[in-house]
């Protein structure tokens, strides 16, 4: 009997180990929460919004962004929310799980991995991410109001989805705040 009970510990243990890494909390506190990131050029110029909202299932992620050079850009959460006294302060990427970066990497992803967005040849790039990796719920794993915040950052090129980002200098950034 003692060592079926401690079998089943482990299991439980095992699984809740893996549902920590891959995934924030699966039953929000906050559903309806928003939060809201300013883009910004190097320049300091305005380059769009970006709107994430907590869902039930994880968080929404809007994106209008303008003033991009048109094709891919690697779009990901950073793990400082500051843009200053340049984009390298934002961290690298928002990864609480400490673990590989890329969805092409067996030992990726990082929570703040998210798709490329697309600029048109005007420079103007309209995206919806989903992702149950964060939460805008506070004190508690993968928030993305942690002790120093997050940040969006945008990239001058395309993220290749493998270990190796690759995707190049920053080119627009905003700090996640919630309203
Ligand atoms: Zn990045």
């Amino acid at each position: 009997m003692l060592r079926t009970l401690s079998i089943v510990a482990v299991i439980a243990l095992a699984i809740s180990a893996v549902l920590a890494c891959g995934q924030a909390s699966t039953q929000p506190q906050d559903v309806g929460a928003r939060a809201v990131a300013a883009l910004v050029g190097p320049d300091g110029s305005g380059m769009g919004v970006v709107t994430l909202t907590q869902t039930h299932h994880g968080v929404l992620i809007a994106a209008e962004v303008e003033g991009l050079s048109p094709g891919g850009h690697g779009f990901h959460i950073h793990t400082v929310g500051t843009c200053s006294p340049d984009f390298a302060a934002a961290g690298d990427h928002f990864n609480p799980g400490d673990v590989g970066h890329g969805y092409n990497n067996p030992a990726g992803v990082h929570a703040g991995d998210l798709p490329n967005i697309y600029a048109n040849a005007d420079g103007a790039a309209r995206a919806d991410y989903f992702t149950a990796a964060v939460t805008l719920d506070v004190d508690v794993d993968h928030s993305l109001f942690d002790a120093d915040g997050s940040a969006i950052i945008i990239h001058e090129n395309p993220d290749t989805y493998g270990e190796d980002a690759g995707a190049g200098g920053r080119v627009a950034c905003g700090v996640i705040t919630r309203y």
